[in-house]
């Protein structure tokens, strides 16, 4: 299995599997499964999990299987299945031939199920849902027993088998576990373990009209698999009194259910029905919109593997809750692409620059470093001719003070190239600038002997006549604030700006769907798949200034 990154910190579970080793409870096997439901695409919350459950079993030379929860077919889809494949691959983990499906057991669940009746432990009954839940009481009132929890082995068994067989309309009964209706614990109130249900499912097509609850499927699913260590977030630690009820109620192999906290992250929804509902109500473009924090969405936005699984070994693995700046995850992708990818120069909002005393025709093939922080990644040629766009923003007719960029009478240097000065400043009609005329001082060509002239600003340009126009993408958090209530979030209106007029240095003109580059002075950049022949689109993955790290300082 290739999983780089392991998981070696100690965590609390490796602690725990420490110990198992030590009183050899699984024989010194470590063996993990990453169950999603197919019911959503995976989320960066879904990676923590992940890079936790294939971390734990490479880093004890153990085994991790991928299995999908599909015990629900109303909400599950094919599509999903293969999404979460893809995401799983690519953040680069990998199940071998370990693939399965919980509605692969489902006969061996039935057969489990009419087990439980033979021996008292589970019943067929008649109430409704609405009357389960009248049933079930209160915190500090014990649930009232269900008229049918009485009924004979032999009636269970037959009612149990013409549910199966389709003789009783949806909801009309149950399998319930016989337990405690006194117990502290809801979930142990005689829970239903099976309900009739059609609806065609992903895999098993309308086999069958009865469908297994998850509390019941799962730790059976896990016995099945010969899991040692099950691991899922904190919510299901009032279900483990169930998990280890059902498989002691069977008397069969018994993994260890182990919860840890879930990742919460700042400015953003992470629930799948609630980034499917941005998605049905087209808040956003699809499950993978860049600013989805969905895998898909991160790596079409231009997040690596490399980055997230960083994120994920940072954040640790706790047992109690807490709220994760979205800065650290910001973070791990700007330290991932600092040294790998290459410095480039676009003009988001392109300013017209007519240098006067250059000449008319002439083009200067100027040398660039690639990335200063990576010599290895060598230099490149870019063009510089007479006429050429600098950032609107670069220029200020009437600058506050410490303004150190283009202003009427002041230097600055255009990167790689010349000390220019502006001269004057050309309006329209209505008074706003359309272009700048500016004068050149020629013995100030960077990396030659009059390079050594200093000025304070230094402004990244491209060369009209060479420029490729490209739409850029600028993404700003779905979210508002941190969100305080769970159900009510605020959408933030100007999670995306779309620049149309862009222009990128030629050199980009090869550049593939995926590519990662930093625009000077701007940020990260990733080629987006609508880029079009002649019209590249690119997604800023991040800005440059790092807000997590100087909160560190
Ligand atoms: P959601 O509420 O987003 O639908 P889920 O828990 O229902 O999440 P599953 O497909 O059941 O989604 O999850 C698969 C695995 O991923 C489970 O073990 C679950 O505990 C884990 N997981 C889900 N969300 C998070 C999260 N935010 N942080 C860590 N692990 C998570
Ligand atoms: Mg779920």
């Amino acid at each position: 299995m290739s999983t780089p990154n392991p998981v070696i910190s100690t965590n609390f579970i490796q602690s725990i599997i420490d110990e198992d080793n030590k009183t050899g409870k699984y024989g010194g096997r470590v063996h993990t499964r990453f169950p999603p439901e197919p019911n959503g695409y995976l989320h960066i919350g879904h990676a923590k999990s992940i890079c936790l459950n294939f971390g734990i079993a490479a880093a004890n030379d153990g085994l991790c299987n991928l299995r999908f929860d599909d015990t629900n077919p109303s909400k599950e889809d094919i599509e999903y299945v293969e999404s979460i494949m893809e995401d799983v691959r690519w953040l680069g983990f990998d199940w071998d031939e370990r693939m399965f499906y919980a509605a692969d057991y489902f006969e061996q669940l039935y057969q489990y199920a009419e087990q439980l009746i033979r021996s008292g432990k589970a019943f067929v009954c008649d109430l409704t849902a609405a009357q389960i839940r009248d049933h079930r009481g209160t915190l500090v009132e014990p649930g009232k027993e269900s008229p049918y929890r009485n009924r004979s082995v032999e009636e269970n068994l037959d009612l149990f088998r013409r549910m199966r067989a389709g003789e009783f309309p949806d909801g009309s009964r149950t399998l319930r576990a016989k337990i405690d209706m006194a117990s502290p614990n809801f979930n142990m109130r005689d829970p239903v373990l099976y309900r009739i249900l059609r609806a065609s499912h992903h895999r098993t097509g309308d086999t069958w009209c009865i469908y297994p609850m998850y509390d019941y499927a799962h730790p059976i699913s896990d016995s099945i698999e010969g899991i040692t260590h099950s691991v899922c977030t904190l919510e299901f630690e009032d279900h483990r009194p169930l998990y280890d009820w059902v498989l002691d109620a069977l008397a069969i192999y018994h993994p260890q259910q182990i919860e840890f906290a879930r990742l919460n992250l700042t400015n953003t929804v992470m629930s799948k029905r609630k980034l499917r509902e941005l998605v049905e109500q087209s808040y956003v473009s699809g499950w993978d919109d860049p600013r989805m924090p969905t895998i898909s969405g991160l790596r079409r936005r231009g997040y690596t593997p490399t980055a997230i699984r960083d994120f994920c070994d940072r954040i640790g693995v706790a047992k109690s809750n807490s709220l994760v700046d979205v800065g650290l995850l910001e973070h791990c992708i700007r330290e991932d692409l600092n040294t790998k990818a290459s410095r480039v120069m676009a003009v988001l909002k392109p300013l017209k620059l007519v240098i006067e005393n250059y000449p008319e025709d002439m083009v200067e093939e100027l040398e660039a470093e690639n990335n200063s922080e990576n010599p290895e990644m060598g230099t490149r040629k870019i063009p510089f001719s007479k006429v050429i766009y600098i950032e609107q923003d670069d220029f200020m007719e009437n600058p506050p003070k410490k303004f150190f960029r283009l202003t009427p009478g002041q230097e600055v240097r255009l990167k790689h190239a010349y000390i220019i000065k502006c001269e004057q400043v050309i309006k329209d009609d209505a008074g706003e600038i359309t272009e700048l005329r500016c004068t050149y001082d020629p013995t100030t060509k960077s990396g030659e002997s009059g390079s050594a002239r200093k000025v304070k600003g230094v402004l990244h340009w491209v060369s009209a006549a060479h420029a490729i126009s490209a739409e850029v993408r600028l993404y700003d958090y779905l979210l508002m604030d941190d969100q305080t209530n769970d159900d009510e979030y605020n959408m933030n209106p100007n999670s995306l700006i779309t620049l149309s007029e862009s222009l990128v240095e030629p050199s980009l003109a090869q550049v593939k769907p995926g590519d990662k580059f930093q625009f000077l002075r701007q940020g990260y950049f990733c080629m987006d798949r609508d880029s079009i022949p002649g019209k590249p689109v690119f997604n800023r993955i991040v800005g440059l200034r790092d807000t997590w790290a100087k909160l560190q300082k």
